[in-house]
C-alpha cells in the first residue's frame, strides 16, 4: 500500500483519486437533478473543502454561485471542541437554496453551528453535501442529503484536508497508521 510520511506520521492511501471523482461526479448529477430551475448558492467551508467544492462545482449544470466561509474548530488530530464563529459571509441568503459544502463530519458539531447561522438568516433551504462523513463519531444529529463516504472514526488527509496545515495536495484519501 502506497504511504506517505507527513511531520510525525505516516499515512496509508485510502480513497483513490479515481474513486473519489467518480463520487463527486455522482454527487454533482444528484444536486443538478435536485436543483434544476433553481439558482442554487454553493457555501464552501474553508479551508478542507476547498477542492472538494471546486470538483463540485465545475460538474454543476444549474445556475449555480459559489463563496466561501470559514469556521475553523480543528487542531492537530484531536478534535479541539470549540466552534468558532462563522467569517466570510457576504452573500445575502434569505430565500436562497443553499447548499453548504464541507470536507468531513465529524462530531458534527461545526455543521449543527453553519446550519442554525443560515437558518436563522431566512434562507429558503439549506442542504449539506459532505465529502466524507465519519457516523461513529457523530455527536449532533444533521441531516447529510450529499454524502461521498461513510469511513471509520480514523484521521485522513488528502484532496483538501491537512495534518498540522500539510497534505492537503495530495490526490488520494490517506488514513493515519497506527504506530
Ligand atoms: P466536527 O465539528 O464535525 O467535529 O469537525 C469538522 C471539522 O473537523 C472538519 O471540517 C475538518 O476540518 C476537521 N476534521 C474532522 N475529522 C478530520 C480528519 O480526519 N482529518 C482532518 N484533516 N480534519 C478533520
Amino acid at each position: 500500500m502506497e504511504t506517505v510520511q507527513i511531520k510525525d506520521k505516516r499515512f496509508g492511501v485510502y480513497i483513490s483519486s479515481e474513486e473519489i471523482q467518480t463520487k463527486v461526479k455522482a454527487l454533482a448529477d444528484a444536486i443538478n437533478a435536485d436543483y434544476a430551475n433553481k439558482n442554487p448558492l454553493i457555501i464552501g467551508v474553508l479551508n478542507g473543502s476547498f477542492i472538494f467544492c471546486a470538483d463540485l462545482f465545475r460538474e454543476l449544470t444549474v445556475p449555480a454561485e459559489v463563496s466561501f466561509i470559514r469556521m475553523a474548530s480543528y487542531e492537530g488530530t484531536s478534535s479541539s471542541g470549540n466552534v468558532k464563529q462563522i467569517l466570510g459571509l457576504s452573500d445575502n441568503v434569505f430565500k436562497r437554496d443553499i447548499i453548504i459544502v464541507e470536507d468531513i463530519i465529524d462530531s458534527g458539531l461545526t455543521m449543527k453551528n453553519i446550519l442554525s447561522h443560515f437558518k436563522e438568516r431566512g434562507a429558503k433551504s439549506v442542504e449539506v453535501a459532505s465529502l466524507l462523513v465519519k457516523p461513529g463519531s457523530i455527536k449532533n444529529k444533521v441531516e447529510i442529503k450529499y454524502c461521498g463516504f461513510e469511513i471509520p472514526d480514523a484521521f485522513v488527509v488528502g484532496y483538501g484536508l491537512d495534518y498540522d496545515k500539510q497534505g492537503r495536495n495530495l490526490k488520494d484519501i490517506y488514513q493515519l497508521k497506527e504506530e
